[in-house]
């Protein structure tokens, strides 16, 4: 047995026996994030729940969301207000309504995809719950793996929409989850314009972390619907983001912009779902911002409480992987990717879990759970406090270490 397997066996029951009860598992918000958005609970509607236009936000209607809010949002995201309806508080659902719609109606003049072999491309690794919403509903998907810089493989992504079977595909644009990786404009150009042999080819633009920069670097949004447009393909894509990791995860609003006609189309489906969204909290939301920039400063106070735990992150993995391991290096966003050396990922989380650190399972961030390399492990460091997200990352560290080790030996 080489030194160094015994020696890491002798660090990980040190880490055993001091009993961690640590999670890295899931991107949510700490609870001091949280307070940050306290003064929503604090604003008083019982006297004052109209809107400017003096509707009783308390009733029924307005099915398209706050104006007040859609305003502001419009801003922030680069979109025109007709064109992004706010309602529910979880963009997740709206995406997966979305499938379901198109899978029931079919696009504006197209046939419904049920019943048909449709496939998804999803570049990976991504996130989990779009190939969960995918997978539910019966949609075969095509892992279309990032490429070494973190950009998109274009080809690869133009060859398979040579296919009429292909429909759709899932992108996070911006931060995103886990890579961090962000879509340019000749990206995104790209994808608006690129040939499809479905005429009904949608992408799935999931800008949940637009407003989650994490430097002085605050890049707008692309206009993703206009680059569309302009290309002649103006009904290929549909935008979704929340203020779910800006406010309250659990009792946000979510967001959803696409063309003229999809909107339409979309109204049309939606009109026999709901009588209207909860406008009283997108009221509170559109009073506690007041404004865009309320909205930006306000993500300033996130970046101040995360951009420490990121760099926790990456000095104790700079610590202990480097010449074993890589990771990226997030500019915004939630998450860290680490690479770990091939055919370890899942032991590494598996010797993680065994002594009280909770990791999202290896392989969860590609289509079916299947990461080919089994490499990927998806560090999510906001929840814990600093203290514990670096005892965690320590003990991930020697666990990916011990899974090396161990694999060396067994070789
Ligand atoms: N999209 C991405 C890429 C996410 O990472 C998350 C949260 N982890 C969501 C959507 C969920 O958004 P919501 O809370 O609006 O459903």
């Amino acid at each position: 047995m080489s030194d160094t397997l015994e020696s890491l066996r002798a660090e990980y029951q040190t880490l055993r026996e001091k009993g961690l009860a640590l999670d890295l598992t899931r991107g949510k918000p700490s609870a001091a994030q949280l307070d940050l958005a306290n003064g929503l609970l604090d604003i008083p509607l019982s006297t004052d729940h109209r809107d400017t236009a003096g509707t009783d936000l308390r009733n029924y209607g307005g099915t398209d969301g706050l104006v007040e809010l859609r305003e502001i949002f419009s801003e922030l995201l680069g979109i025109p207000v007709p064109q992004l309806l706010a309602g529910g508080n979880a963009s997740l659902q709206k995406m997966h309504d979305t499938v379901v719609e198109l899978l029931l109606h079919g696009t504006p003049g197209g046939e419904p995809w049920v019943g048909k072999d449709i496939a998804f491309l999803c570049p990976s690794p991504g996130y989990d719950r779009h190939f969960a919403i995918t997978q539910a509903l019966g949609i075969r998907m095509i892992s279309v793996p990032y490429l070494e810089d973190g950009s998109l493989d274009l080809p690869a992504i133009e060859k398979h929409l040579a296919d009429s079977a292909v429909r759709g595909m899932w992108i996070v644009p911006m931060y995103a989850n886990p890579t961090g990786s962000t879509v340019d404009e000749a990206t995104a150009r790209a994808l608006v314009a690129m040939p499809a042999a479905a005429p009904d080819f949608r992408i799935f633009w999931d800008n949940a972390y637009a407003l989650h920069h994490l430097t002085d670097d605050e890049p707008a949004p692309i206009d993703i619907l206009g680059l569309a447009a302009e290309a002649g393909n103006p009904d290929r894509v549909f935008v979704f983001a929340s203020t779910s990791k800006i406010t309250h995860a659990g009792a946000g609003v979510a967001f959803f912009a696409s063309s003229p006609a999809n909107i339409a189309w979309h109204k049309k489906n939606a009109s026999v779902q709901t009588i209207g969204p909860d406008k009283l909290t997108q009221l509170r939301h559109a009073r506690f911002f007041g404004d865009a920039e309320g909205v930006r400063a306000h993500m300033r106070k996130h970046r101040a409480l995360l951009a420490p735990k990121f760099a926790i992150v990456d000095r104790v993995l700079s610590e202990r992987l480097t010449g074993h391991a890589t990771w990226t290096k997030p500019t915004g966003g939630y998450f860290v990717t680490l690479n770990a050396p091939a055919r370890t990922a899942s032991r590494a989380v598996e010797l993680a879990k065994s002594i009280g650190v909770a990791v999202t399972p290896a392989g969860a961030a590609f289509p079916y759970g299947d990461d080919p390399r089994d490499s990927v492990i998806r560090i999510a460091p906001s929840m814990p406090p600093e203290a514990e997200l670096e005892q965690a990352i320590e003990a991930l560290c020697v666990c990916v270490l011990l899974a090396e080790a161990e694999l060396a030996v067994s070789r």
